[in-house]
């Protein structure tokens, strides 16, 4: 299954995702935080690794069933620019239905021009950005050693200028790492250079992730951060899209959750409006059938695809 969801995002509303990359996580960064865990082996190279067609065919089944979405979010197992299909998957995504298309990228290939053509016809796109210095860089998104900091910025610069879309940039914090204003300050010089950002959008780790040390940033702290970013610089609040209503099948629904990342009960309780207690039996038969298991974080408890 390429077509997951729809999950309750806090920045897209109900997002129904497109994974272009498969089974094995295959990005081009290793982030501390990341969700999908750790980057086996960053990767560079631009393939195919899953069929337009198939990805095509299952997006209208589930357009056939339902159009309560507020967008169709291309992202998945890792870096969804290293889809070489990407461009043709947007173009075909947007014949077929009016549902608004959104890219999550770490923007790292916004440096070739190929893909930035390739992403003309979203309508929104959300890079990443954690990082003003080269430095903290390397620190916090560990990019494969061929990735060149200065030329990502380009990049991502040239793209702003010339996408006439929405761009909502991201800028994950974690604590000790990028949660000062000296990076703050550096990040704001690159965005100052940037053209048609709409949001700039601060985040932090809340759930586990790669690395044990990637710890969450106060609310105060992002609240001063936020003010060096400028007006439109938003902390991510909590969802307020449309929620899921319609569960046919509660387990296939909640594991399309738990592949995309690892929450808690209480996550799943907001995003699927069913008595907690039939999401608790149905989490207790997809663990005893090794579908999802569980992981302790900050004193939590997180549910995740196997
Ligand atoms: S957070 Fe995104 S960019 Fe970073 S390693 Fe994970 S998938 Fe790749």
């Amino acid at each position: 299954m390429f077509v997951f969801g729809p999950v309750a995002s806090r920045r897209l509303g109900l997002s129904l995702g497109i994974d272009l990359i498969g089974k094995t996580k295959i990005c081009n960064l290793n982030c501390i935080y990341c969700e999908l865990f750790k980057t086996k082996k960053p990767s560079i190279k631009r393939e195919i690794f899953v069929k337009t067609e198939k990805v095509i065919s299952e997006l209208k089944n589930f357009l056939s069933k339902n159009q309560e979405i507020d967008f169709i979010t291309i992202s998945g197992n890792g870096e969804p620019t290293l889809a070489l299909n990407l461009g043709k998957i947007i173009n075909k995504i947007k014949k077929i239905t009016s549902i608004k298309v959104a890219v999550l990228t770490n923007g790292i290939l916004l440096s070739d021009k190929k893909v930035r053509n390739e992403l003309k016809n979203a309508d929104v796109v959300l890079p990443s950005l954690d990082a003003g210095t080269k430095e903290t860089f390397l620190k916090i998104n560990r990019a494969h050693p061929k990735i060149n900091f200065d030329k990502f910025i380009n990049g991502l610069i040239k793209f702003s200028k010339k996408y006439k879309e929405k761009i909502w940039l991201e800028v994950m914090y974690v604590k000790n790492i990028n949660d000062n204003e000296k990076e703050t300050y550096a990040i704001k010089k690159i965005i100052d250079k940037m053209k048609n950002i709409e949001k700039i959008q601060l985040n932090t780790v809340v759930r586990a992730g790669a690395e044990k040390y990637a710890k969450p940033v106060s609310l105060v702290k992002l609240k001063k951060l936020k003010k060096i970013l400028g007006p439109k610089a938003e902390i991510i609040a909590n969802f307020k899209g449309k929620k899921i209503t319609q569960i046919n099948d509660l387990k296939k629904q909640i594991l399309s959750i738990v592949r995309l990342r690892p929450v808690t009960l209480n996550e799943l309780k907001k995003e699927i409006k069913v008595n907690i207690i039939i999401i608790k039996k149905n989490l207790t038969e997809l663990l005893r059938d090794k579908k999802i298991y569980k992981i302790s974080h900050n004193k939590e408890i997180f549910f995740k695809a196997k």
